[in-house]
């Protein structure tokens, strides 16, 4: 039987009883800096912009040129495609 990769850090079990998480999602990638930028976007690509209570940043979504960040890896959005699948 195929599926889906599960996190169990992520979502709370009641409402993801399947461990469905953006960690498993092939859009979410790390929110970096660029040293062009000014403020707190400012720095090295290789480092991930954090909001105000240091959480690193990640974008969950790209559709319809709308990206949208979340301040956590483990979450859950509306537009999940699994990026991993294994068997059971
Ligand atoms: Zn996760």
């Amino acid at each position: 039987m195929v599926m889906i990769g599960k996190c169990f850090q992520g979502w709370g079990k009641e409402y993801n009883s399947k461990g469905i998480c953006c960690c498993n999602c092939k859009w979410q990638s790390k929110l970096v800096k660029h040293p062009w930028n000014q403020g707190e976007f400012k720095g090295r690509i290789s480092e991930q912009v954090k909001d105000s209570e240091g959480n690193t940043m990640w974008v969950c979504t790209v559709q319809d040129g709308v990206a949208m960040t979340m301040n956590t890896e483990h979450s859950m959005c509306e537009m999940h495609t699994p990026k991993e699948y294994h068997y059971e």
